[in-house]
């Protein structure tokens, strides 16, 4: 049986923070941690959180073909490290939270890799939940409709899609398909 690289995506709040860390949690996986040129939030740390850096570095970086993927997103570069990711493939399954652009570009270069969509039982009560939020301009909040709108879009071309309507059992689905992939692997 390989290491798998398993990439999940979804859109902003469908859970997908919550459900890394339960993978985490039960042991056998690590996290890749990204780079990027976004600041770090309140609480980020340097090199748990991601590896903050400036864009010329960034830039470099990927001229040098540092990274598995990367992209532009909100106007910040995010990518993953190719060694960082690699080396932790050598003892564990790893686990990439990217978005859907960097997940293809993943797939066209390990085409072994798991691909998981995570996607809310109902994109309206989504949509509700963000404007509830209140922490957000309309124009905020519009941006990531348009983004969940397509991240979503591209759901079929993911290997499957988990349907977080409840937690427990969207963790034991994604635990299944993880499994069902290493004993074919
Ligand atoms: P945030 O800025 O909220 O931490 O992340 C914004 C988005 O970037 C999220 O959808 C997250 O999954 C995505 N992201 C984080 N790291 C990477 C990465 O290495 N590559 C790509 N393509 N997306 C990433």
């Amino acid at each position: 049986m390989k290491n798998l690289l398993i990439v999940l995506s979804g859109p902003s709040g469908v859970g997908k923070g919550t459900i890394v860390n339960r993978l985490l949690s039960s042991g056998g996986f690590s996290l890749s941690v990204s780079c990027t040129t976004r600041a770090p939030r309140e609480g980020e740390s340097e090199g748990v959180s991601y590896f903050f850096t400036d864009r010329q570095t960034f830039e470099k970086r990927i001229s040098e073909g540092g990274f598995l993927e990367y992209s532009e997103h909100f106007g910040n570069y995010y990518g993953t490290p190719k060694d960082f990711v690699y080396e932790k493939l050598k003892y564990s399954d790893v686990i990439l939270e990217i978005e859907v652009d960097g997940a293809l570009q993943v797939k066209r270069a390990r085409p072994e890799a798991l691909l998981i969509m995570i996607a809310p039982p109902n994109e309206g009560e989504l949509i509700s939940r963000l404007e509830k939020r209140g922490s957000e301009s309309k124009e905020k909040i519009r941006e990531r409709v348009k983004r969940m709108d397509y991240e979503l879009s591209k759901k079929n071309l993911y290997d499957y899609t988990v349907v977080n309507d409840d937690l427990e059992e969207a963790v034991k689905e994604i635990r299944n398909i993880i499994n069902s992939a290493k004993a074919n692997s």
